[in-house]
């Protein structure tokens, strides 16, 4: 039996980087990119108005005031999109709307709420300043700064920034094929008839959900019964994916075949159990260098495992550096008993209370309780020599969910 740190380590070191494709913008939303983006030009390309005014030479408002405005000539009118037919002389100014072109001869713009217009004249009733609300060519990126650097996970201001800099395709790391395949005489699909003494297959849905979480495509395998060549068959059809994940049958009980099965498809086993609760069997190698993970069967200890090991993996090898759940400090709110040995992760609802987060359990702990794993927000860590966990003690907790930090109502 080896720690969660030690398996962790095993099993991260030999994960492989996924290789690149190309992909539309909008599909790469929450993608890493594979590229540095440098941008090909300026932007904005162009010195543009900041305001809805007049485009002027401040010098012909020198002095200007209320009582004694700058009355200048109108000799255009120009929105944004277009470039001004004329060039701004001295005692002359161009109507321009924000975004529009600076245009040639003019050093500032004066905003309408400081002039009163009529006819081809304008009054500015204020002096306005050099370079007065002008956004400068290059001011947001300048032509050739790398924007976006290699690594980065794209959301969506990237993806904007991308479209300004041209960029309709761009190379990020590969989605992992993952196949599941659940084990276990008693299973049946969630359409199916249940038979005296047959459970649904829950895993099937958890592990498909969590596999989709972490961008993985799914290869699902559907149940395979408790016999070695039906386990060996639909792992043969798995093994075209990039990971290879088994549900139960990997503990010691009579049945439990699927140890054996993977270590006669070659499968070199990096190890098997793992100082944690819930989820201590825990099967994790290589078949022919594709990583298989043999999931425990019970609900919880299921989807835990694949919580600690297999998201990070997945994550990983998508080019994601932060693959790990935030981690917080936590007033643990009632005495909690355990045995030694064994790394507990114990469901429970963060919440937060006068600034301080506070956690408490969500309800029975055993492995195929998936009900207080459905209230969680949280895994309470709970290391491997401590016997008591008391009301008030400061424990850390991985966050499952930053669902439940979310408000109901807008703070500002
Ligand atoms: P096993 O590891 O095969 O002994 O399974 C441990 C427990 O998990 C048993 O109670 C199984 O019935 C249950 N179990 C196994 N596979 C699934 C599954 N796909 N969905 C829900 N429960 C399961
Ligand atoms: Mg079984």
């Amino acid at each position: 039996m080896i720690s969660v740190e030690e398996a962790l380590k095993l099993i991260l070191d030999t994960t492989p980087l996924l290789g690149m494709e190309k992909v539309d913008i909008i599909t790469a939303l929450g993608r890493v990119i594979g590229e540095n983006i440098y941008s090909p030009s300026d932007i904005p390309p162009f010195d543009n108005s900041a305001m809805d005014g007049y485009a002027v030479k401040s010098e012909d408002t020198k002095g200007a005031s209320k009582n004694h405005p700058a009355v200048l000539t109108v000799i255009e009118d120009l929105p944004a999109g277009y470039v001004a037919k004329g060039k701004i002389k001295k005692g002359e100014a161009i109507r321009i709307m924000t975004g529009a072109p600076l245009p040639q001869g003019a050093d500032s713009v004066v905003m309408v709420e400081e002039t009163e217009a009529s006819g081809d004249k304008v009054k500015i009733f204020n002096e306005a300043e050099t370079n007065q609300h002008i956004r400068k060519a290059g001011e947001d990126v300048k032509k050739g700064e790398l924007v976006i650097p290699q690594g980065t996970v794209l959301r969506p201001a990237a993806i904007g920034m991308l479209a300004s800099l041209k960029r309709s395709f761009v190379s990020v790391y590969q989605r992992p094929l993952v196949s599941i395949l659940c084990t276990g005489d008693e299973l049946v699909d969630v359409d199916g008839e249940l038979k005296a003494g047959q459970i649904v297959s829950s895993n099937s849905y958890t592990l498909a959900s969590q596999v989709n979480e972490c961008g993985g495509i799914l290869l699902l395998l559907g149940i395979a019964r408790d016999r070695k060549d039906e386990l060996e068959q639909k792992f043969r059809e798995g093994l075209r994916a990039d990971v290879i994940i088994s549900s139960a049958g990997v503990s010691v009980g009579d049945y439990d075949l699927v140890k054996g099965v993977l270590q006669d498809l070659g499968m070199e086993m990096k190890f098997w159990k793992v100082a944690m609760r819930p989820g201590q069997p825990l099967a994790f190698g290589t078949i022919g260098g594709k990583p298989t993970f043999g999931l425990p069967g019970n609900p919880v200890s299921s989807m835990v495992s694949f919580e600690q090991f297999v998201r990070p993996y997945l994550l990983k090898m998508q080019g994601h550096t932060r693959i790990f759940r935030p981690v917080i400090e936590a007033i643990w709110q009632e005495e909690f008993v355990k045995k030694t040995e064994r790394k507990y992760l114990v469901r429970c609802m963060v919440s937060k209370k006068e600034g301080m987060y506070i956690a408490s359990s969500t309800g029975e702990q055993g492995s195929g309780i998936l009900k207080s794993m459905v209230l969680a927000n949280g895994l309470a860590i709970f290391p491997e020599e401590k016997e008591v966990i008391r009301a008030g003690e400061k424990v850390k907790v991985q966050l499952l969910d930053r669902e439940a930090e979310q408000q109901e109502v807008a703070e500002y």
